[in-house]
């Protein structure tokens, strides 16, 4: 036999044994730590936070990723975010781990034992406060995942940068980015700088399916603000001014029209939605003007600008149709979240050793996770967490007053991160 050849297939072999003893020892510390994970996840259930005052959890974590022995822990990032940098016995990539940690202004109705009872303020509004979207369960899972890597470091082939972040579903404060964006600009990818980053949500599927797809997953939301600028009259004599009303109505019609007739339904689905209208206080008044807000939804990034001109234009020249004038202001919010296809192919091995997987359906939901994945290549997958036996059509959607996760899923997430992080640093 050719010695170099001999040596090759001891090296494969060995790279083979390696990579399957790491595995084993994923799996053996992932499950070991689920009652930690559990008793975090029911903690931070009882105790939700509400966007950017994410402080008693972020504590939690620190305190957790010290406890560890972490290189380093870097708390207070756009306001309570925390990140913690591992690095392991050899060197390689820097891949990084994000999970979510506030709650939402809703008022749980689930009936658990840890349910929420904590009320908060939110816009001027007296309101419950809960985990409706399963942030106790990510942020409880990557502390998981912080247990795991760490009982591991020595054979870990690079650095692993855990975050911890505030204020994904929105900062009540929209005077200066918040979240994940918020982080970015103060560094939370300077140094070091991840070379891959992947996310994970739960959502009600099949309890532990790992859902995963291609390229843009979650959409670009962008606010729409339209103000019709008519001229208030009697409602018997219309033509004595200007009615925004009438103007408002053919809006509202006519933006349905370019999804449709206008965009390129074959490349990516798009979605304009006006959600708030409001105009005049009595029947036979004809208002000044009449002020609408909606949500601009896109898949395919480079529709984006296209799609938000149209809109714009298409406003502004049914006003003008009648003589009227209308004002048009577009926040722009998260952007299209785009799964590297090149890092999902790559990675979809990990994810099918740990648990069922199934391609998904994009969703035209946002999420900031985008801005981690805009500056470096990413991919978010889900989990599925039903109540075991559950028909996933009756199951609670995320936000709704009685979304609950199955603790039982929570196993496989904290497997199916550590492994995508462990595997990505052993192949890159
Ligand atoms: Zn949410
Ligand atoms: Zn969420």
């Amino acid at each position: 036999m050719n010695y170099r050849l001999a040596g090759m297939l001891l090296w494969a072999f060995s790279t083979v044994a390696s990579a399957r003893d790491v595995h084993v020892d994923v799996d053996r510390l992932a499950q070991k730590s689920v009652p930690d994970v559990v008793h975090w996840r029911r903690d931070f259930h009882e105790h939700p936070e509400l966007s950017n005052h994410e402080d008693r959890t972020s504590a939690v974590v620190a305190a957790h990723l010290h406890a560890l022995g972490f290189d380093e822990v870097r708390t207070g990032l756009s306001k309570t975010g925390v990140i913690g940098i591992l690095r392991g016995g050899r060197p390689g990539k820097v891949v990084a781990l994000r999970a979510d940690m506030d709650a939402l202004p809703v008022t749980e109705t689930t009936g658990l034992p840890f349910a929420s009872k904590v009320r908060s303020t939110y816009q001027g509004h007296d309101v419950g406060v809960m985990h409706a979207c399963g942030h106790d369960s990510h942020t409880a899972m990557l502390m998981g995942v912080a247990s795991v890597l760490a009982g591991i470091r020595k054979d870990l082939p690079g650095t692993v940068m855990l975050i911890f972040q505030p204020a994904e579903e929105g900062a009540e404060d929209r005077s200066r980015p918040w979240g994940a964006e918020g982080m970015l600009n103060e560094g939370a990818f300077d140094a070091p700088k991840p070379d891959a980053v992947f996310g994970m949500h739960v959502m009600p599927n099949q309890a532990g399916l790992l859902g995963w797809h291609k390229g843009g997953a979650t959409a670009s939301s962008d606010t729409l603000h339209v103000k019709v600028n008519g001229v208030q009259t009697h409602g018997a004599m219309p033509w004595m001014g200007k009615d925004p009303v009438t103007v408002a109505g053919e809006i509202v019609v006519a933006l349905q029209t370019i999804p449709s007739r206008q965009m390129n339904v074959s490349q990516a689905p798009t979605i304009v939605s006006i959600g708030s209208i409001h105009g005049g206080v009595r029947n036979n008044v004809i208002p000044n003007e009449v002020v609408m807000d909606g949500t601009i939804r896109v898949l395919d990034p480079t529709q984006r600008e296209d799609f938000l001109n149209r809109i714009t234009r298409l406003i502004h020249m049914t006003a003008e149709a009648s003589g009227l004038e209308a004002d048009v202001d577009i926040d722009r919010g998260y952007g299209v979240t785009v799964n590297d296809p090149g890092l999902v192919d790559a990675m979809l091995p990990s994810l099918k050793r740990v648990s069922a997987t199934e391609e998904m359906p994009a969703t035209l939901a946002s999420e900031d996770f985008s801005y981690f994945a805009a500056k470096v290549p990413g991919f978010f997958f889900t989990l599925g967490v039903n109540p075991n036996g559950t028909d996933p059509r009756n199951a609670p959607a995320n936000h709704s007053p009685n979304f609950t996760v199955n603790e039982d899923a929570m196993v496989i997430g904290v497997r199916a991160m550590a492994s995508v992080a462990v595997d990505y640093l052993s192949t890159h």
